[in-house]
């Protein structure tokens, strides 16, 4: 999305901005040092699900916003997917205005505190900032978007924005994630009558059912869901698009575009000897079975979980560190990180891999399965694994690992969780044979507008792009929502 710096400009000549500006020489501000946010002690918060960082107080909040330059041209903002007023935001905390810095948030944001919690800030808008260049530690961001967002929930001023008069027209969103919610907030702003189709009992997607507690506490992404129904979208959960309902019924119920939302969730096995033992889950199941349906609190709640000792979690990604770090909590003595590349190569924030180390999670970096080892009753006890080296980059620019003969070696374990990605959720092609895939299963779409091969679908999300990013899915969902009201007009 291309960032309209005009706009910008009419919000940073603001008389109070100028005023700001001049307060505090620039030379000063950068000479503060970028404020850290507070922490739960790694062997205190290793034993529960509760949330790791704490947020900023008032006053680190308002000193970190003012190492912020109020740029004349941000660089920030071309790192962010839904283009923040990200100067615009800070300035507003800096003048301790935190319910103001909510609402331009949310002007491109609807989800804020799930951003500032789980966005990868560092090689986004982070990465962009103008004290990289000046080789300093750039504005912490993603942790003052937090704490707006923290403020407005805390103190019970949840803005809703303004909305257009209702048009009476119907239009489905298939999937709750925060592609489809993006969709929906769009959608009921501009008169929509919105209906949300969600096939799991709570809403939400991957926040919900992957992200765990420790990392987003649900009662943020229920907040979020609260907002939009009060904006009048109707949210419709245990309901399977193609299942509990065809397209074409829906349609005959009046529904005149949609928007495909349905996540990436089938798991990825690595398909080696013995992967069908007892206790070895898909990070999808393990995660599932924790995060929503509270396996951690068993027999308080119906689902149990395996609780190893010896866990082995198999990927590099945020998957397979939130996996981990998971395990740990349900009191695995050793849980371990088999990755078959290098730390350098991890997909996984670094944010969270600092986190597991300083949790007591080992890392068998440059480590690949080959083989499962079951017991007498079918139960996995002892993973072969070989060690690697590493080639030359491969297709994704990542350094290609490689087999070192002779290396094998056995390790105990008494569980396994591979995490090592996701692709597509197959339901939807599968119910819409016109639909246009790619070999990948991913929907095609045209990239400017979203739209599918059928014209009144499109489609957002880890559904188009494979596993992606929250922000990614809320990027996409905006330009679908601009284009499904387009397509409305233009075919009334
Ligand atoms: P999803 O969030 O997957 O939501 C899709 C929803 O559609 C699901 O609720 C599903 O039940 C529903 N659905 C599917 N089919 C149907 C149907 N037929 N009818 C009705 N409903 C249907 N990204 C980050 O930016 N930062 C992170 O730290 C991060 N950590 C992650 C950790 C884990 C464990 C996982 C799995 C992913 C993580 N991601 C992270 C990736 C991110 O969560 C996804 O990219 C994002 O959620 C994709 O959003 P979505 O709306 O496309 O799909
Ligand atoms: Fe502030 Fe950095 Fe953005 Fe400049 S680039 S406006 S200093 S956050």
């Amino acid at each position: 999305m291309p960032v309209d710096y005009n706009e910008l400009k009419k919000d940073r000549d603001a008389e109070w901005r100028e005023e700001l500006r001049k307060k505090v020489s620039a030379k000063d501000r950068s000479s503060q040092e970028r404020i850290k946010m507070p922490e739960r002690p790694p062997q205190v918060r290793n034993k529960d699900f509760f949330e790791v960082p704490e947020g900023f107080s008032e006053e680190q909040a308002v000193v970190e916003a003012s190492r912020c330059l109020d740029c004349p041209t941000p660089t920030c903002i071309s790192g962010c997917p839904v283009n923040i007023n990200i100067p615009g935001f800070i300035k507003e905390i800096e003048r301790r205005e935190f319910l103001q810095a909510a609402k331009v948030l949310k002007r491109t944001n609807a989800l804020p505190a799930v951003c500032g919690r789980v966005c990868p800030q560092e090689s986004q808008c982070e990465s962009k900032c103008i004290y990289n260049r000046m080789k300093k530690r750039p504005v912490a961001i993603g942790a003052l978007e937090r704490f707006s967002a923290d403020y407005e929930r805390k103190t019970g001023n949840i803005s809703i924005p303004e909305l257009a008069k209702n048009n009476n027209i119907k239009v489905a969103i298939v999937g709750s994630g925060p592609a489809g919610l993006t969709v929906a907030g769009e959608m009921a702003k501009l008169g929509y009558d919105v209906t949300v189709f969600e096939a799991l009992h709570e809403f939400g997607g991957v926040l919900v059912y992957g992200i765990p507690e420790f990392r987003l506490p649900k009662e943020i992404v229920r907040t979020e869901i609260n907002s939009l129904e009060r904006m009048g979208v109707k949210m419709v959960k245990n309901f399977i698009v193609g299942r509990t309902s065809t397209f074409e019924e829906l349609k005959n119920q009046g529904y005149r575009a949609f928007f495909i939302a349905s996540g990436a969730g089938l798991p990825t096995f690595m398909k080696i000897p013995g992967e069908n033992l007892i206790n070895i889950y898909s990070s999808n199941e393990y995660l599932t079975r924790v995060n929503l349906m509270k396996a951690f609190r068993f027999p308080e709640y119906d689902t149990p979980i395996v609780k190893g000792k010896n866990v082995a979690v198999i990927g590099g990604g945020n998957t397979a560190m939130d996996s981990v770090r998971t395990a740990k909590r349900l009191g695995a003595e050793r849980a371990m990180i088999v990755y078959r590349r290098s730390e350098s190569e991890m997909p996984a924030r670094i944010e969270e891999i600092h986190h597991a180390k300083e949790e007591g999670i080992e890392f068998l970096n440059l480590n690949n399965p080959l083989e499962y080892i079951g017991d007498a009753n079918g139960r996995v006890k002892q993973m072969k694994v070989q060690k690697m080296g590493l080639g030359e980059p491969d297709e994704s620019g990542r350094r290609r690992p490689q087999p070192i003969p002779g290396s094998e070696y056995l390790i105990d374990v008494d569980t396994v969780v591979v995490g090592i990605g996701t692709s597509p959720n197959p339901l939807i092609p599968a119910a819409l044979p016109q639909l246009e895939v790619t070999k990948w299963k991913t929907v095609v779409v045209n990239e400017k507008t979203m739209q599918t091969s059928i014209p009144e679908m499109f489609a957002g999300g880890d559904i188009v792009r494979g596993g992606a990013t929250v922000i990614l899915a809320m990027g996409d969902g905006k330009i679908a929502a601009e284009n499904m009201h387009l397509f409305i007009q233009e075919n009334k």
